[in-house]
């Protein structure tokens, strides 16, 4: 983990309050901002739909934990996602992962498509495929490493020359992997996106989306401005809530790793596992890939259990520490037979079991799925 983000995390939200000394920022529930009858707004916020004080706390935090010019944030990561695709025209093409977040998946199909985007959805891991599905139109590739839930990873570095040859912009979904274990914006990409829901938030208490850029650049503009007049803007409570989760972000971060690693290793040596998913693993077809841009290989865990869809079932079933929910990156440990959530025409295997690995005792854990697969 990059040492600096450490401290950007411990402050969040924590500088002292000027006009009281509180170390803790005050929460700004105020809708609207009194200005004189000149129509000037000395302090720059209006109504909050366009800025808050505590939302642009929270802009300014997620804009240093990527590294970005500016950051935006939304009231879902699915909101976050559908200002990027807003921001382009109809008409214009994109290109995504084929196994990419369901609900980004459905968002293309249920909205965007009949809307006017061309989308193909291609295995963006093997990098053969982008330069195959690049078209005179193709205006953005929005890609996901680690993919949820397959965990495949996909070449940023080699992703982004391609595409800023093209001038083809590039937003990454950094939710898996998180800033402290890469950074999109640094290898070179345009935007990234977060679900903030997930470890950022850390503790399943809110929903959250955020978008991070490399340059405040015209399609920046578009952004902030869909953000303004479209309004899936997080209530100011949200925003004080994820300050307080990203405060301790990276300590848990470490607790996740170290657990997840724990549990790959009992996984990996099990008789009723098919196959880990994992890119922390040798065995793993992109691991050379994930070592050179992921300091670490995060807490999400899949794994093809031997046998049938029942067979998973009766696992997830059996679990007593981990619960049996959707979501990912709270303190709990989660597990989740993804292909029943996803739907019938998920690409998903119908044997894969996902873990969100928790920051409980390792022991405990691995005892909890010992006795579930017993
Ligand atoms: C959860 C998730 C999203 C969607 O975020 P919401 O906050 O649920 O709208 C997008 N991408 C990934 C990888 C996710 O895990």
């Amino acid at each position: 983990m990059k040492p600096h983000i450490q401290t950007i995390c411990a402050h969040a939200g924590a500088t002292p309050d000027p006009a009281t000394g509180a170390v803790t920022q005050p929460l700004y529930f105020s809708s609207t901002f009194h200005y004189p009858p000149t129509g000037e707004y000395p302090v720059g916020h209006i109504y909050s739909r366009e800025s808050n004080p505590t939302r642009a706390s929270l802009e300014n935090v997620l804009a240093q934990l990527e590294q970005g010019e500016d950051a935006a944030a939304f009231s879902s990561g699915s909101a976050a996602a559908s200002a990027v695709f807003f921001s382009l025209r109809p008409g214009d093409h994109v290109i995504i992962n084929f196994d990419a977040y369901a609900g980004v998946r459905a968002l293309l199909k249920d909205i965007f498509m009949p809307w006017g985007l061309d989308v193909t959805l291609t295995d963006l891991s093997d990098i053969s495929n982008l330069s195959k599905s690049i078209q005179p139109n193709t205006k953005l590739v929005w890609t996901e490493s680690p993919t949820n839930p397959q965990l495949r990873i996909v070449d940023l570095v080699s992703v982004i020359t391609i595409c800023k040859q093209k001038r083809i912009k590039i937003a990454v979904d950094n939710t898996f992997a998180t800033p402290a274990l890469q950074n999109p914006l640094v290898l070179g990409a345009d935007l990234v996106m977060h679900s903030t829901t997930k470890y950022l938030g850390g503790h399943s208490d809110l929903t959250g989306g955020a978008l991070i850029t490399a340059k405040k650049d015209e399609q920046w503009e578009r952004i902030r401005h869909i953000q303004h007049i479209q309004g899936a803007i997080p209530a100011p409570f949200d925003c004080w809530l994820l300050m307080r989760g990203i405060r301790s972000f990276v300590p848990r971060m470490a607790q996740h790793l170290s657990n997840a690693k724990a549990v790959v290793e009992f996984l990996s040596g099990h008789s009723k596992v098919e196959r880990v998913l994992y890119p922390g693993l040798a065995s793993h077809p992109n691991h050379d890939i994930a070592r050179k841009q992921m300091s670490d290989f995060g807490a999400m865990v899949s794994f093809l259990v031997k046998g049938k869809k029942e067979d998973a079932m009766k696992i997830a079933q059996r679990v007593k520490v981990f619960t049996n929910a959707t979501s990912l990156g709270g303190t709990e440990s989660l597990i989740e037979h993804r292909k029943v959530v996803e739907g019938s025409d998920s690409p998903t295997p119908d044997n894969l079991l996902r873990l969100s690995v928790g920051i409980e005792d390792a022991f405990a854990l691995i005892d909890d799925l010992k006795q579930a697969m017993a």
